[in-house]
């Protein structure tokens, strides 16, 4: 690879020229037509040449260069068309090139400027007289800094000289999808004609952009079902059908559980005593009482004599989980063991020693349970709080930590995040999913208000009232997205401000830099009812369960996304009081993100508000892609592809049944980097 190439290849992350060659435009430039200054239209990118008539920096007020140029320098007519073009930033080079009455060729989208049309910044170089135009249109890649669109091209060309670009699908296929092939697909993708309709190149929808997506989704669709196939080769240790121990638990509760709850504990159970190792989600929304499930698997595993462990990706949650498995298990005389990283000295010695001998029947904690030095005694099953929160690497550690002579533990994954059909088919081929689409009874209905900044104190005031009638409220601090030290400082100011004005109310404060015993001993005191008015940073957006919290303002609601806000407000509406959720937002909204807020505002079901969430943010929430690092999708979008997923779907099932050798072809090609990714 030519040294220019192999950094172009670095730059991007890319390992070989079959990653570098599906590198694909964004969109597209016309440089194939020149556009008559006197034809440019406002908003419509055009490629110009003309003459350089006048060139001086002016300061308005900053200093810039502004270039005047006609397509005759010298024409007589003062009223000849000028398009006027300014750089913020020059070198004095630029400003000698820029001489009067040298040809330049400019493209650029022009905007009404003082002096009549200008461009801002156009691409631009001097050219001879009748140099020829471009023959195909202009791609523009996603690029990273320092990287130049010239360098993505010319790395790309010359890459597209040497790769294999051979057809790696069998024609019938093709035919029958009426697909067109590889080569002449990227090649029209990478230098479309002329007259290739730039609308159905930019929204994906020619039939180039049809293949390489379809391509896309059927790499992804094998490697999913391979790796599903390798799994069902893995074998678990199989429990008992021992069902005495769950039943004593499940007749302890203060109530039953319902119907939905006890359809997910049947699946459960039924992966349980197969000889497979289980890799389900377990998917309900907010509230529906997930963590009664969570305990029947845990108790499918101890009445067999072995080990479970619960994961939580927040110290504040795991806490949680923690307390509430031992207020139901220690009745039961079982052992519920703590780890989390804060642990030290003795008391972590002790609960290591515990769980290597196994006298620790239940271990719950954060992801310090998968960390060096903790080797379970006989690890059964692995339950995955919020799972769309941890790494695809840190799911995959836990199912290792828990391998025993070749068996591998059951892995029960939960999340509130409801994930769309479209999504779920193809991010979770092997996961099998049980839903629980049903609220416990008595459940009160949430009133969801939208509320300016400007009646902040309002609002302020109407926390006194409620608490002073014994209720319970939060207040969520703005997220500060770009900086975790201007986050806390919010919220140390809105705990500040909170005291001062409401003095006859105990405020208590909760944040993600406090330490875990500090803030396990705040949720404790807002839990047992000592604070009425608890400040806390989003670090309470999961699993936090205090039924006598009515009333929940979020600060800033704009800067959440959907589902958060969705999870925060999950937070209230728990217990009998009727509760109230008050989204405060920014005076200055544009009509978009208060049409978001309306959403939240208008629904309560979690599915609907995520479709939503789908349609504005894409994939990557739902899966936590942001977290593992992981590609997503590049080119298709599940949204708008689900028919070529589909056909994706029943032609990698065709290939992995008929023709091996065409599966590790085009895995090569789309995968090389190994399907590892899939394999949580
Ligand atoms: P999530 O699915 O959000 O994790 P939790 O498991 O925290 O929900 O349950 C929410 C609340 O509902 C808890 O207080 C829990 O004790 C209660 N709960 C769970 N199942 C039932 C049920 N069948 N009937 C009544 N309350 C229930
Ligand atoms: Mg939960």
């Amino acid at each position: 690879m030519p040294g220019k190439t192999a950094e172009v290849h670095d730059k991007l992350g890319y390992a070989t020229a079959a990653e570098l060659i599906l590198h694909l435009p964004l969109r597209y430039e016309d440089e194939t037509r020149l556009t008559p200054i006197r034809d440019l239209r406002p908003g419509l990118p055009a490629l110009v040449e003309g003459e350089v008539a006048q060139c001086d920096v002016q300061y308005r007020p900053r200093r810039q260069l502004v270039v005047e140029v006609r397509e005759q320098a010298n024409a007589d007519d003062a009223l000849a068309p000028t398009l006027f073009f300014r750089l913020l930033h020059f070198y004095p080079s630029q400003q000698a090139q820029l001489k009067s009455g040298n040809r330049i060729r400019l493209f650029g989208e022009p905007r009404q400027g003082l002096h009549g049309l200008e461009m801002v910044h156009p691409r631009y170089r001097l050219v001879k007289p009748g140099t020829p135009l471009s023959e195909t249109l202009t791609p523009v890649y996603p690029t990273v800094a320092g990287l130049s669109q010239a360098a993505i091209r010319k790395a790309i060309a010359t890459t597209m000289q040497e790769a294999d670009l051979g057809e790696a699908l069998p024609a019938p296929l093709l035919k029958r999808l009426k697909l067109p092939g590889f080569e002449p697909s990227l090649r029209r993708l990478h230098s479309p004609p002329p007259d290739a309709a730039p609308a159905a190149l930019e929204l994906k929808t020619d039939p180039a952009w049809q293949r390489l997506k379809f391509d896309e989704l059927l790499a992804q669709q094998l490697a999913l079902k391979r790796y599903a196939q390798a799994r069902h080769r893995l074998t678990a240790r199989p429990l008992k059908d021992e069902q005495q121990l769950i039943e004593r638990y499940l007749a302890s509760l203060p109530f039953s559980a319902t119907g939905a709850q006890q359809r997910a504990i049947e699946e459960i159970l039924h992966d349980l005593t197969g000889r497979h190792p289980m890799n389900r989600l377990l998917q309900g929304d907010v509230g529906s009482g997930k963590t009664l499930v969570a305990c029947v698997a845990c108790l499918a595993a101890v009445g067999s004599g072995q080990q479970a462990a619960v994961m939580a990706p927040t110290e504040i949650l795991a806490e949680q989980h923690h307390l509430k498995f031992r207020e139901w298990l220690e009745p039961l005389g079982l052992k519920v063991v703590w780890l989390a990283a804060a642990l030290k000295g003795a008391t972590k010695r002790e609960a290591l020693a515990q769980i290597a001998d196994g006298s620790a029947q239940v271990v719950v904690g954060t992801h310090a349970l998968f960390q060096e030095g903790v080797e379970f005694h006989s690890l059964a099953i692995a339950v995955v709080d919020e799972q769309h929160r941890f790494g695809v690497a840190q799911r995959l550690a836990l199912r290792e930590k828990g391998k025993h002579k070749a068996a591998q533990p059951h892995l029960l994954m939960m999340s509130a995040t409801p994930i769309p059909r479209s999504l779920a088919m193809s991010y979770l081929a092997d996961l099998d999913v049980s839903v629980i689409d049903e609220l416990p009874p008595g459940r009160t209905p949430i009133t969801t208000k939208l509320i300016t900044m400007a009646r902040r104190d309002e609002v302020v005031e109407r926390l006194r009232h409620y608490c002073a009638d014994g209720a319970q409220a939060y207040w969520v601090c703005p997220l500060v997205e770009e900086s975790q030290k201007l986050e806390l400082k919010a919220a140390l100011d809105t705990f500040e401000e909170m005291q001062a004005a409401l003095p006859e109310l105990k405020v208590g404060l909760v944040h993600g830099r406090m330490k875990a015993d500090e803030k396990a001993a705040a949720m404790a005191a807002f839990k047992a009812g000592e604070i009425q008015l608890l400040v806390a940073t989003t670090v309470i957006e999961v699993g936090v369960d205090v039924p006598n919290a009515s009333l929940m303002v979020i600060d800033h609601a704009e800067r959440m996304g959907l589902a958060q806000l969705h999870q925060l407000r999950g937070r209230v509406g728990r217990g009998s009081r009727e509760s109230t959720c008050l989204l405060l937002y920014a005076d200055a909204l544009s009509d978009l993100a208060k049409q978001r807020l309306k959403i939240i505002r208008d629904s309560q079901d979690g599915f609907a508000i995520a479709r939503e969430d789908l349609k504005l943010r894409g994939p990557g929430e739902f899966l936590g892609a942001r977290q593992s690092g992981l590609p997503m999708l590049r080119f298709a979008d599940l949204e708008n592809d689900v028919e070529l997923l589909e056909a994706a779907r029943t032609a990698a099932d065709e290939l992995l049944k008929h023709d091996p050798a065409t599966v590790q072809r085009h895995l090569a090609r789309w995968l090389p980097q190994g399907a590892a990714f899939m394999l949580a």
